[in-house]
């Protein structure tokens, strides 16, 4: 078990983190609820399904993802994608968390 695990308690403070990371993953490549699920855990946060579909589906009505209904098998999947205007917001933050990231670690 990872030091980082967050405790549920703490969940509103990563929320904006947890979306930004999502929609860098999104950024990079099709991305699916479970799949994600499990990136996130790789990085020390437990987020359940419950919790993390209503984000998708919130950055989708902001415009920032986009889903399409992917095969998988004999199911069906919703895979995601970051659009024009989520790439543009991906950018707008990387040089807010580059600055947060100045103060909080380098002690700039
Ligand atoms: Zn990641």
């Amino acid at each position: 078990m990872s030091k980082t695990k967050s405790d549920n308690t703490d969940r509103d403070l990563y929320s904006g983190l947890i979306r930004l990371h999502v929609l860098h993953h999104a950024a990079e490549e099709p991305i699916f609820g479970l799949g994600m699920i499990e990136e996130l855990a790789r990085h020390g946060y437990r987020i359940s399904p419950g919790s993390l579909y209503p984000i998708l589906h919130g950055l989708e009505k902001k415009g920032y993802l986009r889903s399409r209904a992917e095969r998988n098998g004999r199911s069906q999947r919703k895979v995601y994608r970051a659009t024009p205007r989520g790439l543009k917001a991906l950018e707008a933050a990387k040089s807010k968390v580059r600055e947060l990231f100045r103060e909080l670690i380098e002690g700039k």
